[in-house]
């Protein structure tokens, strides 16, 4: 069976050129959250990996199959299956004038082939109109990321992430604010997922960090401050994009 492509989020676009983003932070460092707004303001598509693979599994397709373990175990999924997948979703004519990625790339391998396809498919190029690659790292320390993710509800009607724990907790217990549908928790949201998620993170993403810093592409931001102000820096990073 063929993978499932995940839904295309659409927004309304700002006409700003943008270029590529990609949202770096560990598990509950906000990412999902920031790249809706990201995606509404800039009318650029979010691309989950995460959201994707997840649809894949409810599906049912191979490569669903492929990382439903890997994926309740906290594991990565091979870079081979990954990379194949975000090639897919790149070709798409939405991507053309700018995306932004959450959840890829999480290994310095999943970096190296995302230059290179960039590269090879002339994103950059005057007819694509893309402006050059901006990394956004959320940085949150490792107990807050803990409390966050535990405390984490997401809908899967229109994708809205609450956390039970903080201000961004549903008016009432367990609906969406948004469209009244039933919240739920991750399967991978389960404390000892929790710890291995953040294990592999500092291990295969955080290296990332510095593939991009010495590429000068590195926009730091504090992903604990409050949320409004984070989107605000966010914006900021991505217009000054080609001073980086
Ligand atoms: P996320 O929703 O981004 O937290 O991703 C959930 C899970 O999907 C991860 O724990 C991995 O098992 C898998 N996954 C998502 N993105 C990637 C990626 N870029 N490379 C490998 N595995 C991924």
């Amino acid at each position: 069976m063929e993978p499932a492509a995940a839904p295309v989020a659409v927004g309304m676009n700002t006409g700003e050129l943008v270029g590529p983003v990609i949202l770096l932070g560990a598990p509950g460092a906000g990412k999902g959250t920031q790249a809706i707004r990201i995606s509404e303001h800039f009318g650029i598509p979010q691309i989950s990996t995460g959201d994707i693979l997840r649809h894949n599994i409810t599906q049912g397709t191979d490569l669903g199959k492929q990382a439903a373990d890997l994926m309740e175990r906290g594991e990565l999924v091979s870079d081979q299956l990954v990379c194949q997948m975000v090639g897919d979703r790149l070709a798409q004519q939405d991507c053309a004038h700018g995306f932004i990625l959450d959840g890829f790339p999480r290994t310095v391998n999943q970096a190296v082939w995302l230059d290179k396809y960039l590269a090879e498919n002339h994103f950059f190029d005057t007819k694509k109109g893309c402006k050059q690659l901006v990394v956004i790292q959320l940085v949150v320390e490792y107990n807050k990321l803990l409390r966050r993710l535990t405390g984490r509800r997401t809908c899967h009607t229109c994708g809205r992430i609450y956390n039970i724990y903080t201000t961004q907790r549903p008016l009432i217990e367990g609906v969406c604010d948004t469209d009244g549908s039933p919240l739920s928790t991750r399967k991978d949201d389960r404390e000892e997922v929790i710890i291995e998620r953040l294990k592999n993170y500092e291990s295969q993403t955080l290296p990332l960090v510095k593939y991009y810093a010495e590429q000068g592409r590195l926009r730091e931001i504090d992903g604990a401050a409050e949320l409004n102000q984070i989107t605000a820096e966010a914006f900021k990073a991505i217009e000054n994009g080609d001073s980086v």
